[in-house]
């Protein structure tokens, strides 16, 4: 209904401060993550929405990577910072607080097959940390990473998507093994050799492996939402937890996406499989720097172990800032509150939308497939869920998924303009929020053949 299009006013504003930035910052911005061919800089949020430097209002699913579970700027999480300037929380820097204890108890009833938690700054942090622990307990070196599986930024985790069809041949012979495709520059040639990808879903691909070198841990997102929702296939963790045991290899979950958005416990409370260690951050804090790794209690305490030659350093300035902290019990109180039932809110607004989605794609005739995990969800052009990486480079439509984000953007629909990026709605997010962005979905796709 072409009647109720929001009007738009696009200025080259945006362009602007990219360009002045980038005198300052090569690309222009903090995260090269987040360059994309559709410059847009935001001016504020609030709730559910974004507004951009024109003053042109989206309703927002990128909730800036997937942190904002309850909306920007939630009030109880401001009222919280801002109590805790007023009570002087400064960094001390010295000594335990009382409140890194209280977020640390809150976080242990939440993820209960969690014994011992630490808080760090970054999901990146936590991650290299979880393969550092698994390292000293283990005293091997090599790593199984997974093909689309998004680990942070670090050395130890930095292996990028197989981008090409050829290197399916070199996987195939290798026994389900990728080449490393580094993610950066600067990677010493020995430490890129202890790493090996393989696909999501290839039990039998981690097996070859672990047989073959000695693993010291297995890092997989438990649902891969870095490349939209790829969910794991009934019975993979259980698969992959008894893999470790065999092997002798520690099996991590890296929960920084799906950690508090998944369900209260993470997706190891839905799948119901115990890692060794997972790590956690984005809705943890609903968008403050924040980061936890959590895990075993004999794996946890090698950071205090008297054998200095296991002892693993877990150590950093802003670990468990006081502001952060007060956000954080902030959030997680309101996560766990049974009154609000956040997740049964956020599954029935989501539900909603990805059925509304999948109904619209059908409508109009598209070959669909729209994928949900509570509150995140993602859709493809595939007939089918993909169960991996390979599935969705050799099938997927990519310019179609850039031209949709593209045309809801036009909308007033912000969804992160790369193709396959998750979709994420938070507990501001309303019902009408929801039918106007079905709305805008039928008239994008409306569009597409004018
Ligand atoms: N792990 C996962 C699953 C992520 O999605 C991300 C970031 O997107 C990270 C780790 C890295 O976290 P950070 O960007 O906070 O360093």
């Amino acid at each position: 209904n072409v009647s109720q299009l929001p009007s738009r006013k696009v200025s080259d504003k945006s362009q602007q401060i990219l360009e002045r930035n980038s005198r300052f910052i090569p690309g222009g911005m903090a995260s090269v993550n987040r360059r994309t061919s559709q410059t847009l800089a935001f001016a504020r949020g609030a709730g559910a929405y974004l507004w951009d430097v024109d003053g042109n209002r989206y309703v927002d699913y990128h909730a800036g990577f997937a942190p904002y579970i309850l909306g920007h700027n939630d009030p109880d999480q401001q009222a919280a910072v801002n109590q805790s300037f007023a009570d002087q929380l400064s960094n001390f820097g010295s000594g335990p607080t009382e409140q890194e204890g209280e977020l640390a108890e809150l976080f242990l009833q939440c993820v209960p097959t969690a014994e011992r938690v630490q808080f760090l700054n970054s999901g990146s942090e936590a991650t290299a940390q979880a393969i550092r622990v698994s390292r000293a307990a283990t005293g091997r070196e090599h790593v199984i990473l997974i093909q689309g599986s998004y680990n942070g930024n670090q050395n130890v985790v930095a292996a990028n998507l197989m981008d090409s069809v050829e290197m399916l041949g070199g996987r195939q012979a290798a026994g389900g093994e990728y080449p490393l495709n580094p993610i950066t520059a600067g990677i010493p040639k020995g430490e890129a050799a202890l790493l090996h990808p393989v696909e999501f879903n290839d039990l039998e691909a981690v097996e070859n492996i672990a047989r073959r070198y000695e693993i010291a841990a297995l890092i997989t997102e438990p649902v891969l939402q870095n490349i939209g929702i790829v969910k794991p296939d009934p019975g993979y963790h259980a698969g992959l937890r008894r893999l470790a045991d065999h092997y002798g290899f520690k099996l991590i979950f890296d929960e920084v996406k799906t950690g508090f958005r998944a369900a209260l416990g993470g997706y190891q409370a839905v799948c119901g499989v115990t890692p060794d260690l997972s790590t956690f951050g984005k809705a943890i804090a609903n968008g403050f720097p924040i980061a936890a790794l959590a895990g075993k209690t004999e794996l946890m305490e090698l950071a205090m172990s008297s054998d200095a030659t296991r002892r693993v350093l877990i150590a950093g300035t802003y670990n468990a800032h006081p502001v952060t902290v007060s956000a954080t019990l902030a959030c997680l109180r309101k996560l766990a509150d049974p009154e609000l039932d956040v997740y049964g809110y956020l599954d029935r607004l989501s539900e909603r939308l990805t059925d509304g989605l999948a109904e619209c794609f059908d409508r109009h005739g598209l070959t669909a497939t729209v994928v949900r995990q509570g509150s995140a969800h993602s859709f493809y052009f595939l007939p089918e869920p993909p169960r991996n990486w390979w599935e969705i480079i050799s099938g997927h439509n990519f310019a179609l998924d850039a031209k949709l984000r593209s045309l809801l953007i036009e909308r007033g629909v912000y969804y992160f303009p790369t193709p396959t990026k998750q979709g994420s709605i938070s507990f501001a997010h309303t019902a009408e929020d929801i039918e106007f962005t079905l709305q805008m979905m039928d008239d994008a796709i409306g569009s597409l053949n004018n």
